[in-house]
């Protein structure tokens, strides 16, 4: 893919994500021969090292595998918005689901999310996000949230700057989500959790995960996997479906200054300015249509095309793109997550429709709890 508009001397992108500048990889040993532990997590993403965190707090053992890296799915390659609330916007969600429901799900969201920034506070900022409507049918809808939400005691302000008019949700922030993976990975190998990359699980039976080189044995077994759910899990496959989303990343922007993360279009595109100056910005599935529901993780002509417009049209830099890259999320039809047993002593979280930063955070705690006490307060 071509840069327009004579930025030919700029570098070709690399494909990967623009979170990994300055944060390198772990390089954590792939597991061979038998590791036994209380509980054994597959999935070391932002969910999976949550319920790590939440399992050892109650106390337990954890081996925890990944396929690839900590970090190295959605969990390390997204657009790094922390939202409280589920996927849905409050007034859909409160439609949906019931007004009782969506508001406990927004005040459990928020007080996650705080429980996020306090765990890793240098890789999260607490700016406020932005919604920002595109035409007056986008307006007319960020009225119907703002009121449904203040009806409903939740942080909300109409906004009106120069990025257009809309909401501001003064609570949220953003992070740097490799970095916080990482972090989470280093405090829980430092509290005695066996963590192991390049490790697939093969197959999962109650207390035990086969991987290719070794076996871990556990009497519980969480999957903590967003997208490709309903491959480790194929009992899953008619209720959860796998989707890519793709973004960009840039050099230092000096032509723009976004103090807060800017969503758009009812979410669907979505753009922040990094601490460095660095634009990353992702959305446009909707241009890929019925391609884009695939477990191809990786960057497409057409999609990076259209954000590439974006970039120049909407955020307005002529920043060199430096970075391009995809990641796997899924999706439910209620826009509910997955939490449950799927097999004596198995249990499962992921499908958290497009936003799982803090939704999964709180969903792999929540599996923690239900698995090892067979309760929590944290399902949404
Ligand atoms: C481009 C993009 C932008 C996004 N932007 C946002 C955003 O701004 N805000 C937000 O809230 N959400 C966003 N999301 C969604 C969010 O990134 C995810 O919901 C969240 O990161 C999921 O984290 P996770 O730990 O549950 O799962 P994952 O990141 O999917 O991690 C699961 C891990 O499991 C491993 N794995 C898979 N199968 C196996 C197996 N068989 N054995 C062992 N390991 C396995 C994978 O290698 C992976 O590392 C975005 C997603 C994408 C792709």
């Amino acid at each position: 893919m071509s840069e327009p508009g004579g930025r030919r001397d700029a570098p070709s992108p690399v494909e990967g994500p623009v979170w990994a500048v300055g944060v390198p990889p772990l390089g954590l040993t792939a597991l061979a021969g038998t590791a036994n532990a209380d509980a054994c997590v597959v999935g070391l993403g932002g969910s999976g090292l949550s319920c790590i965190g939440e399992l050892r707090r109650l106390g337990a053992s954890v081996v925890g595998i990944d396929a690839a890296s900590v970090g190295g799915g959605a969990a390390g390659r997204n657009g790094g918005f922390l939202l409280a609330g589920i996927a849905a916007f409050h007034h859909d969600a409160a439609d949906i689901h019931g007004r009782e429901r969506a508001a406990r799900a927004w005040r459990l969201t928020l007080a996650e999310l705080e429980r996020i920034a306090a765990e890793t506070p240098d890789a999260v900022r607490r700016t406020g996000t932005l919604r920002i409507a595109v035409d007056d049918e986008e307006l007319a809808d960020c009225e119907a949230q703002l009121a449904a939400m203040t009806r409903d005691g939740l942080p909300v302000e109409r906004y009106e700057g120069w990025e257009g008019r809309g909401l501001l949700f003064p609570r949220d922030g953003s992070f740097q989500p490799l970095l916080r993976c990482r972090q989470l990975a280093m405090r829980a190998i430092a509290d005695g959790v066996q963590l192991f990359e390049r490790t697939p699980a093969l197959a999962i039976e109650p207390g035990m995960v086969t991987t290719p080189n070794g076996t871990v044995r556990a009497p519980v077994v969480i999957i903590a996997v967003d997208g490709g759910l309903e491959r480790v899990v194929p009992a899953l496959a008619g209720r959860v479906r796998t989707v890519r989303l793709q973004m960009i990343g840039t050099a230092p922007a000096d032509d723009v200054h976004y103090e807060r993360p800017v969503y758009s279009r009812y979410g669907l595109d979505y753009w922040q300015q990094l601490s460095d100056g660095r634009i990353a910005l992702g959305g446009f599935r909707d241009v890929g249509g019925d391609t884009e529901w695939t477990h191809d993780a990786r960057p497409s002509a057409e999609v990076q095309a259209a954000i590439e417009r974006c970039l120049r049209e909407r955020v307005r830099t002529t920043a060199p793109i430096t970075h391009r890259w995809a990641a796997l999320v899924s999706y439910t039809a209620d826009g509910l997550p997955v939490v449950e047993e799927v097999q004596r002593g198995v249990w499962a979280t992921g499908a958290y429709n497009g936003t799982g930063n803090v939704v999964g955070a709180l969903c792999g705690r929540a599996v923690a709890q239900l698995a090892v006490s067979g309760r929590t307060e944290l399902l949404l």
